[in-house]
């Protein structure tokens, strides 16, 4: 098994365990968003690799240079060179480098936070999405034992 698919399996697990939690001592009722928040946990349990040659590499970065396109040919420069800056940070450094640390488990989901408070009009994000991104990210960084708090 290659190592993304572990990471999607730890992904996998943790997610289970999320809405166990939620089912048993929050009484929730799963919906149709359920699928929504594990497509985030899993995308968050192979986030970290981004920063080497891997398939959440490839994923991410053909996800990232379709939408800087969408970005340009629509006149939106500005976001276009804000995404363009962002996506260079995870491949400058070594491999599981500030990736895989427990910090950036927290910082690099942010935007599902802070967008919906600063765009409320683009109505994307929230805590309900934010949540699963760190409990998959958390997953990958248990897997790769690697605790860091910087
Ligand atoms: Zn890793």
């Amino acid at each position: 098994m290659s190592l993304y698919k572990g990471h999607i399996a730890g992904g996998f697990f943790a997610f289970i365990l999320y809405i166990l939690v939620l089912v048993v001592f929050f009484a929730f009722k799963p919906t149709y968003d359920v699928l929504i928040w594990f497509g985030l946990c899993i995308l968050g349990s192979i986030w970290p690799d981004i920063d080497t040659s891997s398939f959440a590499q490839k994923l991410f970065y053909g996800f990232f240079i379709i939408l800087d396109g969408i970005f340009l040919l629509s006149g939106h420069f500005k976001e276009a060179a804000l995404l363009g800056f962002f996506a260079l940070l995870p491949i400058i450094g070594k491999h599981r480098g500030w990736t895989h640390s427990i910090s950036a488990a927290f910082i690099v989901p942010s935007p599902l936070i802070i967008l919906p408070i600063i765009k409320p009009e683009l109505h994307v994000g929230g805590l309900e999405y934010y949540i699963p991104v760190v409990i998959g990210y958390l997953s990958h960084l248990i897997l790769d034992k690697q605790f860091k708090l910087y």
